[in-house]
């Protein structure tokens, strides 16, 4: 009978093993046809300083399927990386992100802050990557310091000359550069220190654990780690105002979450903003792009 049960239990796990290897294989089929097709679709979702004024939003793609509807990142940019397909996705992205901004250039749209976009691992370890760069900023005439490239902690660590170099680089031709989710991956601070960046994005894992009248010995040291290196720190998915106050006891300058804006279509983010005056800058301020 045991064996009888386990033979069962393989029957079911290779069912399930099939199942999901046809899903990616159909995830995959899928996001070729999307690239053709131009399925995806930019949302933006803003961020803002302690006086909830805005300092820019940052890129989310979205999967806008005929039949499935909309599809979030977490279903299918893994799917994209291990496939490679990242890289024409990134790409598409990055093309889209500066179209976008060339448009509101042209119609007189100003919006405040800078705009960034994330850029996967292997997107930032191709060699061709900043000169892909250089030929999109130049086609779209975008100015560089109005773009944040936000890059996770695991690309960063692949090749430690080669990301030093390149991100330098980067930064010299005007590009933030921000390091997303930071405390989830494996960096030794011995090696972050050595990096040229310009912000700290702490992760929403570590703001989800924030409770009321609690101290955070944790985020309370990675805000003032990010604060000695000259960074700005940045907290993600803030969903209470609780959550902001205790932040911003901490150190921490700038947010982004649910408690100030849902991501929204790019195309949406003008109009949200004349619906949202009271979040822009002091007038004069020169984070226009
Ligand atoms: P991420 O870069 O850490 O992005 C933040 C995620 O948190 C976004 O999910 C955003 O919608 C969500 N979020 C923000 N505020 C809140 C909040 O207050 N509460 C909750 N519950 N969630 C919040 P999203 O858009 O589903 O993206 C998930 C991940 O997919 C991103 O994590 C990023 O790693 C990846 N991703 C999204 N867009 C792109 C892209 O254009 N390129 C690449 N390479 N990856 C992307
Ligand atoms: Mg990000
Ligand atoms: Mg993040
Ligand atoms: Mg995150």
């Amino acid at each position: 009978q045991a064996k009888n049960a386990g033979r069962n239990n393989s029957v079911i796990y290779e069912a399930g093993l099939q199942r999901l290897v046809n899903e990616r294989l159909e995830i995959e089929r899928g996001l070729r046809v999307a690239l053709d097709e131009d399925q995806f679709v930019l949302y933006i979702q803003p961020q803002v300083d302690h006086m909830n004024h805005l300092t820019g939003g940052e890129i989310l793609i979205r999967w806008l399927h005929p039949d499935k509807g909309m599809i979030p990142p977490f279903n299918f940019i893994p799917v994209a990386e291990e496939t490679g397909l990242i890289l024409r996705l990134g790409y598409w992205i990055i093309e889209h992100t500066f179209a976008c901004i060339a448009q509101w250039h042209a119609e007189g749209q100003s919006v405040p802050g800078q705009i960034s976009i994330n850029i996967s691992a292997w997107q930032f370890a191709q060699s061709d990557f900043t000169d892909q760069l250089h030929i999109l900023l130049d086609e779209y005439r975008i100015n560089p310091k109005h773009i944040t490239l936000e890059i996770t902690e695991t690309a960063l660590l692949s090749d430690i000359g080669d990301t030093k170099l390149k991100l330098a680089l980067l930064r010299k031709t005007g590009f933030r550069i921000s390091l997303d989710d930071f405390g989830t991956g494996y960096s030794s601070l011995a090696y972050l220190k050595d990096l040229p960046l310009d912000e700290l994005k702490i992760d929403k894992a570590f703001v989800d654990e924030i409770r009321p009248g609690e101290r955070q010995p944790l985020i309370e040291s990675m805000i003032s780690i990010g604060r000695h290196m000259n960074l700005d720190v940045l907290a993600e998915g803030v969903e209470t105002e609780k959550q902001k106050q205790q932040l911003v006891q901490m150190g921490c300058q700038n947010f982004q979450g649910y408690l100030f804006s849902r991501p929204m279509a790019m195309s949406d983010f003008p109009e949200w903003l004349k619906a949202h005056m009271d979040m822009l800058p002091d007038p004069g301020h020169d984070y226009c792009i």
